[in-house]
């Protein structure tokens, strides 16, 4: 299942409600989750058959996303409970007997000696790719998080612009001193913003190293994937023209997943 592009266009003017307690299908665990409305902007009626997108629960874990109802939870929580199982009391009492098929199977998958049909494990090897396809598609388009390496470089613009007009003021001599300070100033603050720019453009890469493909290796190393099969996985979106299949090299998931087999 990969929801619509039409679907994660909405996700849009996000409202946080609170925190749920949901199955996350990345992590095949119940994880604190956090609760949005979204698409206040949403202007036309999606196109392709997409659910028109007004609540979203996003876990705290991995960057996975999905549309629900939000009116299956019993309440909404103010903050995510250090503790899983109070959150499910609180927001989610049902889950366990609701999903009881799917908590089964994604428990059996965690066994070291999981048997899983063919067919199954071609589905299973599938599945976190599509999962994380529509967010990566959302992060690439609006990524709001402000990482270190954008803060530092921005903080270095401003010390440098107000260390520069500082010398201005106590060495500068007459109108034409002037001039060049502020010609150095107008420089500092030029290069140096487009400098926390580029940064903020390679964070959203980063985010790609730092949370999509250890949620993907994480969701695979289970199914011990050869290479051959992730490189397989990956091609199925290149040819989608899916991000996805664009910013992760087969070699950078195959070196995450072999990591995350010795992690465990
Ligand atoms: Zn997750």
């Amino acid at each position: 299942m990969i929801l619509s592009y039409e679907a994660w266009e909405a996700v849009r003017d996000e409202r946080k409600l609170g925190y749920v307690a949901e199955f996350c299908p990345v992590c095949r665990e119940i994880r604190a989750c956090r609760l949005l409305r979204v698409g206040e902007s949403f202007r036309a009626a999606p196109v392709n058959g997409a659910p028109p997108v007004v609540n979203v629960v996003r876990c705290e874990h991995c960057p996975f996303t999905m549309p629900v109802d939000a009116l299956v939870y019993a309440s909404v929580a103010k903050r995510p409970a250090s503790n899983i199982e109070a959150l499910i009391q609180e927001t989610n009492p049902e889950i366990r007997t609701k999903l009881a098929g799917t908590l089964a199977a994604a428990e059996s998958l965690k066994k070291p000696d999981a048997i899983i049909s063919p067919g199954l494990r071609q589905s299973l090897l599938l599945e976190p790719f599509q999962y994380l396809a529509g967010p990566m598609e959302v992060m690439f388009r609006r990524n709001k998080k402000v990482d270190r390496p954008t803060i530092i470089s921005g903080i270095g613009t401003v010390a440098l612009t107000v260390l520069l007009m500082g010398g201005c003021a106590a060495f500068s001599h007459g109108s034409r001193d002037d001039g060049k300070w502020f010609g150095a100033v107008g420089l500092a603050i030029l290069v140096g913003g487009l400098f926390t720019l580029v940064q903020h453009a390679l964070g959203t890469k980063r985010r790609v190293r730092t949370e999509f493909i250890p949620a993907l290796a994480q969701a695979l190393h289970p199914l011990k994937p050869s290479q051959e099969e992730l490189q397989k996985c990956l091609s199925t979106f290149q040819a989608d023209r899916w991000r996805l299949g664009k910013e992760i090299r087969p070699d950078q998931l195959w070196n995450a997943v072999e990591g995350s087999k010795l992690a465990a």
